[in-house]
């Protein structure tokens, strides 16, 4: 049974993808990007989105055999609601120059796509050569900002999330249920006593 203890599962009301389901994916999203860095003629930078693509960045990098670099980069919108601000900020910079590089954004879940535009327009704006997003979660029914990839970027992404609020594998509520191995969807509970006063 999911979320009935006081373990790191509770408040978890059905479970969307297991640990094993997950992996898999992951495996196939990897051996899909390795092909493609495999074809450049120089290391790829992956920017992994923190914290949220901290677990998603880690399985997926060490499934792609090509040469690249890792940073990350913080981006925050959130605080601790389910619902985005809408404007986002970088609020830890990379420390790898991307000037003239390829990039891979690695990001937990393109929800609006605020994000994710904010990101690439920060890119580009340091000379990143292309910009690839690779994202484990795509929720394209709530998509109101529509980004465009820079140069021969591609769109890579683990699942179709439906449009509720997920944690687990990386993504939190409030900070918590990051640890969680699977993805799953809060109890409305679980964030709605929050709102109230
Ligand atoms: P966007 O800017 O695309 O609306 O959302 C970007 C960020 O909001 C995501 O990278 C993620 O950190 C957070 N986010 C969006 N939807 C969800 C969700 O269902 N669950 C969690 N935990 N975070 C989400
Ligand atoms: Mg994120
Ligand atoms: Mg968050």
């Amino acid at each position: 049974m999911v979320g009935g203890g006081d373990g790191a599962d509770a408040g978890i009301d059905r479970v969307l993808w297991t640990e094993a389901e997950i992996a898999a994916r992951v495996s196939e999203v990897a051996a899909e990007l390795a092909a493609d860095l495999r074809a450049l003629r120089e290391p790829a930078v992956v920017v992994g989105v923190a914290t949220g693509a901290f677990l998603f960045l880690a399985d997926l990098v060490r499934r792609v055999d090509a040469p690249l670099a890792v940073d990350l980069v913080r981006a925050e919108s959130y605080g601790d609601g389910t619902e985005s601000s809408g404007r986002p900020r970088i609020t830890s910079d990379l420390k790898v120059d991307v000037a003239g590089k390829h990039v891979v954004v690695v990001e937990d879940i393109v929800d609006t796509g605020n994000t994710v535009s904010c990101l690439i327009a920060y890119l580009e704006k340091k000379g990143a050569s292309s910009i690839s997003v690779c994202t484990f979660l795509d929720k394209p029914a709530r998509r109101t900002a529509n980004f465009q990839l820079v140069g021969d970027g591609k769109f890579y992404r683990g699942f179709e999330c439906p449009d509720s609020f997920v944690v687990g594998y990386g993504m939190d509520y409030a900070e918590l249920y990051r640890n969680l191995p699977y993805v799953g969807v809060l109890k409305a509970e679980m964030y709605k006593k929050d709102t109230s006063n």
